[in-house]
């Protein structure tokens, strides 16, 4: 984690009054970067603050950035921010500075600024970047023994969990930001009786996971040190890895989850930077006594000191019942990420380990980040165990995702003396699944 500075003082306020509301995920010691635009302009890089967007564009021709941080600032404002990311968290730090003085309060931009800003409800967010390549981890060992205590009960955990991250190579492709609906897939199972069949998904499900945004990157061949692997992260979202259970159960072995998990992928629009959460790192999960030791490549004091962070997860469930009705979503989990087993920064240098070059823009699942007790467990397939429904405050039940349902995301990270910063929404409502052409 990189040290505290100015960003970081708690004592800092904003000329910009929403960004000192008390619950606002936007407050001035978080500047998250995203891509937007407003009615037909063309996409820019902008900066959350508050309830508006600093747009970049704008801010660099208004003349806001000069010296180091300018090429940097040129970078943020551009319509996929993979050129920022590409230039190590040293600009990103530089920047962050600069776009802090601009904001806070006695500012001498304040006039300058105050008139390129644009409402966040008026603005269209999309990917913040191109993303090349998403590779999803599994790395709750609460998440991964639910799972396994069903098909090895005596062993819920692969012998490999507590040895190395384990991960997927999934689809960059259909990743998609939060709000755009999500098709219920259509695909092949096996029902109980033994019939394989295709059609509608049955068993949707949603995973609660925190993503990763890949800084500068590695040539191909060449591996980057655990303790270096934190100059590689840019920075951090919300990501829901939704899953279709009756699909991966059929398709998945040998060679593990394919079409269950490429329908699609929810992330919020703002990127959380690496130098912004630095308030939050916690400890790396505390192994049992007789837990492996990591090998030395993934291993280091550092990491195992402030490689976690402290953010407060929660999913809703938004019906449409509970929607015509008027009725708020339902909590249906409350986690945190310091349930994860393994670290970012392990599961990038794990990543590069056999040479496998990561791009800027790269992203990276956490996994789906379930706690030990019951309100923690962040995917339905814990929650109902396909069999055991859920009643929700309206006296609806659920085993799955069903047609018209909405997955909300939320993430707040807390500390001590820090203030509060959020993530901004990861939402995405159920469409049916189309018609099969011809059938
Ligand atoms: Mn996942």
């Amino acid at each position: 984690m990189p040290a505290l500075n100015a960003t970081h003082d708690p004592a800092r306020r904003s000329w910009v009054e929403s960004a000192n509301a008390p619950g606002t995920d936007f407050p001035i010691q978080n500047l998250p970067h995203g891509v937007f635009r407003r009615a037909s302009e063309p996409w820019r890089g902008g900066v959350a603050i508050g309830d508006m967007i600093l747009d970049m564009a704008a801010a660099v021709d208004a003349g806001l950035f000069q010296g180091i941080p300018a090429e940097a600032a040129r970078a943020a404002a551009e319509p996929t921010l993979n050129r920022l990311m590409s230039m190590g968290n040293g600009a990103a730090s530089a920047l962050r500075a600069r776009i802090s003085d601009v904001l806070k309060t006695g500012s001498e931009a304040q006039a300058l600024a105050s008139r390129i800003l644009v409402r966040m409800a008026e603005a269209e967010l999309r990917l913040p970047c191109q993303v090349g390549a998403f590779t999803d981890f599994l790395t709750s060992t609460f998440h991964t023994e639910r799972g396994g205590r069903r098909t090895r009960p005596d062993s819920p955990l692969p012998p490999n969990f507590k040895h190395l991250p384990v991960a997927y190579n999934s689809r960059a492709t259909s990743l998609r930001v939060s709000g755009e609906a999500v098709r219920r897939p259509n695909g092949q199972r096996q029902t109980p009786n033994g019939d394989v069949v295709f059609g509608p998904c049955v068993n949707l499900d949603f995973e609660l996971e925190v993503g990763l945004f890949i800084g500068p990157g590695n040539p191909l061949g060449e591996p980057v040190a655990l303790s270096a692997a934190p100059e590689h992260i840019f920075g951090y979202c919300l990501l829901n890895d939704w899953s279709a259970r009756d699909i991966q159960r059929w398709e998945s072995f040998p060679l593990g989850p394919f079409l269950s998990k490429s329908l699609s992928t929810t992330i919020s629009p703002w990127i959380v930077t690496f130098e912004a959460m630095a308030p939050f790192a916690a400890p790396a999960f505390p192994r049992a006594a007789d837990d492996p030791k990591p090998l030395p490549y993934l291993t280091c004091p550092k990491d195992q000191a402030e490689g976690l962070m402290d953010i407060a997860l929660e999913a809703l469930l938004l019906t449409p019942r509970m929607r015509e009705a008027g009725q708020a979503p339902a909590r249906i989990t409350l986690t945190n990420f310091q349930n994860m087993y393994w670290t970012f920064a392990q599961m990038v240098t794990h990543h590069m380990s056999n040479g496998c070059n990561l791009m800027p823009g790269d992203v990276l699942g956490s996994g789906t980040a379930s706690g030990p007790t019951d309100d923690s467990r962040a995917c339905y397939s814990e929650i109902t165990e396909g069999k055991n429904p859920v009643t929700l405050p309206n006296g609806e039940t659920r085993l799955w995702l069903e047609d018209g349902d909405e997955i909300i995301f939320r993430g707040r990270a807390q500390a001590t003396g820090a203030v509060p910063i959020g993530f901004g929404e990861c939402r995405a409502r159920i469409d049916p699944a189309p018609a099969w052409p011809g059938m």
